[in-house]
């Protein structure tokens, strides 16, 4: 990924210089990159070349609406999980005949939100919600095409937060159980059984998982096919990997050989809901240094993003690269830091003792590689408002999110009657002692 590089000893992003929107906006910030995107785009529609596949971006992944539109303006639909990021795909301009919702926990509200859109798929992931797209369904007197979304109980060797395909993972239908499942939705008033669905994880820098669900999902269709039951499409969901730090994920042509070989033959159109692949190079987290603090044979660097703005590193105990903005000279000699945030959490460090350029306070880093699972797992922990996200496009920019104001911060709260001036505040005290 080379839109991320020094232009002049200064770190751009395409042809914008990154501390020039530090003067703008303040840190921290997110910044995006359109033609990243537009690159990992052409990647995964070029590998897919030929076969019946269909891009559904995973909305989780990074859900701003101009990120959404840079989406569908490319020809992707949406994968959603929520009736929140459904509202967001439809804003977008997504076409809701490219839409398809997964997620183990949809309630009605979301399930007739879905069919009210007229989506493309509800990926059904147990019994009782199919009974509940059914009912909901015959109430709105359409018929809902869904898919079962399989369990394939395979390890896919990622993180463990991000594991999905393991039968002790909460997610799909257990192999065994899926033809009686199928049987019984093609049996049914108001939904049609299209087809199934497997995501078996995140962040997967192995082929061999995806070989093992595929193949198993393989084997599905045809006994399904056997008993008489139509297959016709197959939703691969995402999870192909991203170098963070010195990782090799599989490369986009090998995955979509595996495809060819274990899944083409089966001739079904094909869903494929990429998240991280897309967006995860596509974005850094630009934080300023705020102060540098000698510790007892550690030197911290303290950065002004913190785990309520990047999550990652705390939660999955991710590494992400970290740059200087103004890049160090050829020869500098390099030490070791730990870059932590300002949150009251041990857990709120971006790196360990690593090897960087001097560094001074008020000096800018970029956090690289923190466009996918970065700004929309954001919280406001410490009372901290949620960053900007700036686009870039070329040599333009735009702000694509302004940073929250403080006072949002409690607008939404209330003040009790008992607490408001004039209630006779000691006399409630004294009645419930
Ligand atoms: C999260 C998720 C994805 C996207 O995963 P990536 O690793 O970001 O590609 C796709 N499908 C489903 C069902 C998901 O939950």
């Amino acid at each position: 990924m080379n839109d991320f590089t020094y232009v002049g000893a200064r770190l751009h992003a395409e042809g914008v210089a990154m501390k020039d929107i530090a003067a703008e906006v303040g840190t921290p910030f997110y910044c995006y990159s359109v033609a990243a995107m537009d690159c990992n785009y052409e990647a995964f529609t070029r590998a897919f070349d030929g076969l019946p596949a269909t891009i559904c971006y995973s909305v989780k992944a990074n859900s701003n609406l101009a990120v959404l539109r840079e989406m569908a303006m490319r020809g992707a639909g949406a994968d959603v999980v929520s009736g929140g990021e459904l509202s967001r795909a439809l804003k977008a301009g997504m076409a809701p005949g490219k839409i398809v919702f997964s997620g183990v926990g949809k309630t009605a509200w979301e399930i007739d939100a879905a069919l009210e859109a007229g989506i493309f798929q509800i990926n059904v992931e147990s019994e009782s919600e199919l009974i509940m797209v059914n009912e909901r369904a015959r109430s709105h007197g359409v018929n809902a095409a869904v898919a079962l979304r399989v369990n394939p109980d395979v390890d896919a060797d990622t993180h463990e937060k991000i594991s999905t395909g393991k039968v002790e993972d909460k997610f799909g239908v257990d192999l065994p159980h899926a033809p009686d499942l199928y049987k019984r939705a093609a049996s049914m008033e108001s939904v049609t059984p299209v087809g199934l669905a497997v995501h078996i994880g995140s962040q997967l820098t192995r082929l061999d998982p995806f070989r093992e669900a595929f193949s198993r999902v393989a084997a599905l269709v045809v006994s399904l096919r056997e008993s008489g039951l139509e297959v016709v499409r197959l939703d691969l969901g995402g999870g192909l990997g991203i170098v963070y730090d010195g990782e090799t994920p599989p490369d986009i042509n090998d995955y979509a050989a595996l495809i060819r070989e274990v899944i083409a033959p089966l001739d079904c159109d094909l869903l494929f809901e990429p998240g991280r692949y897309l967006v995860g190079n596509a974005g850094v987290l630009v934080t300023r240094v705020i102060r540098i603090k000698e510790g007892h044979g550690r030197r911290f660097v303290v950065v002004d993003a913190g785990m309520n703005d990047l999550l990652r590193p705390a939660l999955y105990d991710a590494r992400h690269r970290i740059l200087p903005l103004s890049e160090a000279v050829p020869d500098a000699e390099e030490s070791l830091a730990d870059i932590v945030g300002p949150v009251c959490e041990t857990g709120d460090c971006f790196a360990e003792a690593r090897p960087l350029p001097p560094l001074a306070e008020g000096d800018l880093l970029a956090i690289c590689s923190a466009g996918a699972y970065g700004a929309v797992m954001a919280s406001t922990y410490n009372n901290r408002p949620l960053i900007p996200e700036v686009m870039v496009r070329g040599d333009s920019h735009a702000v694509v999110r302004v940073r929250q104001e403080a006072e949002a911060l409690f607008a939404l709260e209330r003040t009790p009657g008992w607490q408001e001036t004039g209630s006779n505040r000691d006399s409630n005290i004294r009645n419930t002692a």
